[in-house]
């Protein structure tokens, strides 16, 4: 029987507790979930594609410590079409989160253009916890930059990382 790789993909600028609900609970829905860290230009992230990669990466790897029994999941940054990614790592679906209304309109559209380019890749859609459906990164973005509280918002060493990123952005 084929096994059944799914790809949780985002842009992950920064990981948000948010984010981290749905690897935790997608981590079983499959035989193998891949975090696919987007390089995503086009969102003209704050952190480079290494430095969201790295903050995803040390998550993940408490998330495998704590849940033994599956298997480990796995986390790879990827440039250009998420179809072609996913064709590359042989997924059966595209898993996402979806936050009340606001994420429903351009996460159809995502959706059904990626069946069109590959007929065989569905996408499946996981409701934000009722603890984190208003956490955006966007906001957490916003807040850190005015040095306000990110903690119950994103692990701490996001934060960190955060608070030293936009502490090296205003001394340029
Ligand atoms: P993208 O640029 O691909 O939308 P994001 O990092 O913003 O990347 O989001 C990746 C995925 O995680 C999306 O499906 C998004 O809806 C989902 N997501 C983001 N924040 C949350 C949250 N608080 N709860 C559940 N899902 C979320």
């Amino acid at each position: 029987m084929s096994r059944k790789v799914i790809i949780y993909p985002g842009t992950f600028d920064p990981l948000t507790y948010g984010h981290i609900d749905i690897i935790e609970r997608g981590a079983n829905l499959g035989d193998q979930l891949i975090v696919a860290v987007s390089l995503n230009s086009g969102k003209q992230p704050l952190f480079t594609i290494e430095e969201r990669t790295a903050l995803v990466m040390a998550e993940v790897k408490q998330i495998n410590a704590k849940q033994k029994t599956t298997t480990p999941v796995l986390v790879k940054s990827f440039s250009g079409l998420l179809t072609d990614f996913a064709t590359e790592q042989r997924a059966t679906a595209i898993l996402r989160g979806l936050r009340a209304v606001a994420d429903f309109e351009y996460e159809f559209q995502m959706a059904s253009i990626n069946k069109r380019l590959h007929g065989e890749l569905e996408t499946m859609f996981l409701m934000a916890a009722e603890q984190q459906h208003f956490v955006a990164s966007r906001f957490v973005k916003e807040i850190a930059l005015f040095n306000g509280d990110v903690s119950s918002f994103v692990p701490a060493n996001v934060a960190d990382a955060l608070h030293r990123k936009m502490k090296e952005t205003s001394a340029n």
